[in-house]
């Protein structure tokens, strides 16, 4: 079988790799503890389970519009309009299985051969193995950790030029937990509106937050017809394995994205799309519950990290990750979390699965329990107290 050239061009999400690995060893009898996978341990509200029951009741079973339901574009619309101070409507909406077609989708329809996207590194894997696939140039932008794992501008500047198509913003990020300022995204709005450059702002994190607040860079002048927002269901509302996220920009844009969808997956299960209209109108009690928990976790691992010999953790102001550095051990990325899991019976994640700059530092997903984070923490600390003596 000849495959096609582009096919060579794709990456992939490791997270799931590390976690056929982790199940190996389970398989032989060894405990481990997983801190490898981004999403919430917590189950999905009830009141969104009911609702999926009785959807598929009353018969939401069948195909439906390309674009979503109306009356969850309407919905989304008015959250969006509200939580962002912008203000659009259901044209502006498409609704996909996950929020994470909208990357596949929007890079497909905006990136052509040689057309560079900036995109932050380290940052989730899918942007890098998208612009690839697509024919772009990615353009990595550094996240610093004596920034916090926000970018410096003045080399933001310096990436951009009049190749640049397209800008990927994440905040609050994967994988550091890094949150940008008004002043960060109105930097990037600068550019943008001058050199006429897309924003893809990913926001799927942008309820899970602890200091400070959430900017879109969608509410800043000029940029509301230029920025995609890309958000969903999965990480705010625990509801990972349903599939269910959106993307909102100009009607003009939503129509070919709609036409993609049109051309891939037909619709999103609708019965799922109707779990996910009772989400946003009953279920922000159960979101603000598992932001506090989180909270506490997050004070929990990040002092714990920066109490082990040698490991430097910056404290993350949002999401559910830590991306502490351990460059003192003088072992790559990788070869740590391979020690971490084969030696200590922890999962995690190699910085570099997030691309170049993640070199020297892990990421751990702390959406698991307090015992687990307790017992994997005091794992981590013996494993590298035998690696310095
Ligand atoms: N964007 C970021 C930054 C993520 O970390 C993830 C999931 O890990 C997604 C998007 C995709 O979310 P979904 O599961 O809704 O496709």
């Amino acid at each position: 079988m000849k495959l096609a050239k582009r096919l060579s061009r794709l990456g992939t999400e490791t997270a799931f790799e590390v976690l056929v690995k982790a199940k190996a060893l389970e398989a032989q009898g060894r405990d481990v503890v997983h801190l490898e996978i981004g999403e919430p341990d917590f189950p999905t509200p009830s009141g969104v389970v009911s609702a999926a029951n009785a959807a598929i009741e009353q018969g939401y079973t069948h195909y439906c519009a390309s674009a979503g339901l109306t009356e969850l574009r309407e919905a989304i619309a008015r959250e969006v309009s509200a939580t962002r101070n912008i203000s659009v409507d259901a044209d502006w909406v498409v609704v996909t299985p996950g929020a994470k077609p909208i990357m596949f989708y929007l890079i497909l329809a905006l990136v052509e051969e040689g057309d560079e996207v900036i995109y932050p590194n380290p940052g989730f894997p899918i942007y890098e193995s998208m612009i690839n696939f697509a024919g772009g140039e990615p353009v990595p932008l550094p996240l610093l950790e004596k920034f916090d794992f926000r970018f410096d501008v003045n080399q933001l500047r310096e990436r951009v030029t009049n190749r640049t198509k397209l800008i990927i913003v994440n905040s609050p990020q994967n994988p550091t937990g890094g949150l940008l300022t008004e002043d960060d995204l109105a930097a990037i709005a600068e550019i943008a509106v001058k050199r006429d450059i897309v924003v893809l702002s990913d926001e799927i994190y942008g309820k899970i937050i602890y200091d400070g607040r959430h900017h879109s860079i969608a509410s800043l002048p000029g940029m509301i017809e230029r920025t995609v927002i890309l958000d969903g269901f999965s990480k705010t509302y625990a509801m990972t394995g349903w599939r269910l996220g959106y993307g909102v920009m100009m009607p003009l844009l939503q129509a070919h994205i709609s036409r993609l969808v049109t051309n891939s997956v037909s619709c999103t299960a609708p019965f799922t799309q109707r779990a996910g209209l009772e989400a946003l109108a009953n279920a922000q009690k159960e979101v603000s519950e598992m932001v506090a928990e989180f909270r506490r976790r997050r004070d929990f691992i990040w002092k714990a990290l920066n109490e082990i010999p040698g490991i430097r953790c910056v404290c993350p102001p949002g999401a559910f990750y830590v991306f502490p550095n351990i460059k003192s051990f003088g072992m790559t990325s990788s070869a740590f979390a391979d020690y971490l899991l084969n030696s200590a019976g922890v999962a995690v994640l190699s910085g570099t699965s997030f691309g170049e700059h993640g070199e020297g530092y892990i990421r751990i997903s702390y959406a698991n329990s307090m015992e687990n984070l307790a017992k994997a923490v005091e794992r981590i600390g013996q494993a590298v107290r035998s690696l310095r003596r």
